[in-house]
């Protein structure tokens, strides 16, 4: 494609992406397709000569777009908020369309340069400590996985430089709550901590955040049992109820055994951006690293992924290589984020946040959050007030945990009534909830945050979720 062809057909594709954002709201929410369907369609070989711009376009337009569950939608309150800022979007077109390699700072200075500024606009945007220096990651679950490899080579005196951490007798613990995301019990295990060695504290049954006296505990058995505890996960904003452990409790007692605190607060990290919600991660500058991600609630686009540290040395000294072919003459003087994380080469992912910050205003992206937080304590008081409906779990951040409790339903019936109105919910495509597990029952999770979400969608959603669960 020359440069000619890609500005007719790029734009091309701009109005088109504008005229599908416009028309979001008449899709159905959730994808109304089977298993295959998409596949189906597409053909078995590669193209063996260029086809037309013109019939990519109308693929995007009848085989991609119904096969998407619009996250953009207003009606959309699943899983977490996935905004795609258009602000965002043309940073990530940018990013493409430069084409940087982001191997070394030499092979693109603006690339590691705009990063490290991107990480300290949003240092400061949401209060983390001074001192500390981010990276770009991909997602939360590389950021919890960069952590605890760090974690278990700080605990074991930088085991890596000889045989390893298997030479070790004291076998490394890793401490979290039930609540704490999957990815969490992943990365332990591709760490190699052992899932066996990754200790559940028990909750507080009201707030589901860690209780500190478990966590204490839970240490001091571990400790008398010839055990090493490493690394304690906090979660800010929890996936199913958005609970926040008690950071700087965690930290107290972490930092008793010499244990890496890492915290995920890979949704509410947007919510540091209001000052009256800072409280959330109080006693975070005792913590070793932190990571939350503009992908989801701030509008980002997937992906983009914030990991902060205290101190990057440790990153460095666990994951940097320096062969010959990548040395240069500024080593010392700049940021080699290749030494930051797992890949080498790395996207101009900070373009997007550039961006998004430069077009949109911090002012704007503020106000969209309180908007948020507001609807979700107004669905809240709608529920509470609304006889046989309950809120499961207290309301911090924009999701509200609910449940509709017939009188005389009880576990299997009540189960089996959330599960059958959360499905025919989404299946009609007006709006998609998400139901999940809470305390082994059923219940139905509202994540409210989509950027085209008003007042109005949610009062729609709580007419839908009445009339299709009192029905
Ligand atoms: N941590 C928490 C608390 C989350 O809610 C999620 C997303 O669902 C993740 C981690 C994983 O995020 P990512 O998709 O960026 O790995």
């Amino acid at each position: 494609m020359t440069p000619e062809e890609f500005r007719a057909a790029g734009h091309e594709l701009i109005d088109w992406l504008a005229d599908y954002r416009t028309r979001i709201p008449e899709l159905p929410v959730q994808a109304q397709v089977k298993p295959g369907d998409i596949k189906n369609q597409l053909p078995d070989r590669a193209p063996r000569a260029p086809q037309p711009f013109s019939s990519v376009l109308t693929d995007l337009e009848q085989v991609v777009v119904p096969g998407l569950t619009q996250v953009q939608h207003p009606r959309y309150f699943g899983w977490f908020p996935s905004n795609a800022s258009l602000s965002a979007v043309l940073g990530d077109l940018a990013a493409s369309g430069l084409g940087a390699l982001g191997i070394t700072w030499q092979s693109a200075p603006a690339l590691t340069e705009v990063e490290e500024v991107m990480l300290e606009w949003l240092r400061e945007l949401t209060g983390l400590p001074a001192t500390w220096k981010g990276v770009i990651q991909d997602t939360a679950s590389t950021a919890c996985l960069v952590a605890l490899l760090v974690a278990r080579e700080r605990a074991t005196g930088y085991s890596e430089t000889g045989g390893g951490f298997q030479e070790r007798d004291r076998p490394l613990t890793v401490y979290t709550t039930a609540h704490a995301h999957s990815s969490v019990v992943k990365a332990v295990a591709l760490a190699g901590y052992g899932k066996a060695n990754l200790r559940y504290v028990d909750v507080d049954t009201a707030s589901y955040a860690m209780r500190p006296a478990a966590l204490a505990a839970a240490l001091e058995t571990d400790v008398a049992n010839g055990r090493q505890p490493a690394a304690v996960v906090a979660t800010v904003g929890t996936t199913g109820t958005t609970a926040v452990d008690p950071v700087a409790e965690i930290v107290r007692l972490a930092r008793q055994h010499g244990a890496w605190v890492h915290v995920d607060a890979a949704m509410a990290g947007s919510a540091l951006l209001l000052p009256e919600m800072r409280w959330l991660a109080d006693g975070v500058d005792g913590a070793d690293s932190f990571a939350w991600n503009p992908h989801k609630w701030l509008g980002t686009v997937l992906d983009c992924a914030l990991l902060y540290v205290a101190d990057p040395e440790h990153l460095i000294r666990v994951m940097s290589t320096n062969p010959s072919y990548l040395r240069s003459a500024v080593e010392g003087e700049v940021t080699q984020f290749k030494d930051w994380g797992i890949p080498l080469g790395r996207r101009f992912r900070a373009l997007k946040l550039w961006f998004q910050l430069r077009l949109d205003g911090v002012e704007a992206i503020q106000a969209r959050l309180r908007r948020d937080l507001a609807n979700a304590r107004w669905l809240a008081e709608q529920v509470e007030a609304a006889p046989g409906w309950r809120v499961l779990a207290p309301v911090t951040l924009q999701t509200v945990v609910l449940r509709h409790e017939p009188p005389d339903h009880h576990e299997d019936a009540l189960n089996a009534h959330t599960l059958a109105w959360a499905d025919a919910v989404n299946e009609s495509g007006l709006a998609l909830v998400t139901p999940s597990l809470l305390d082994g029952l059923w219940s139905v999770r509202v994540s409210i945050g989509a950027e085209a979400t008003t007042r109005a969608d949610v009062a729609a959603l709580w007419q839908i979720l009445r009339q299709t669960a009192e029905a």
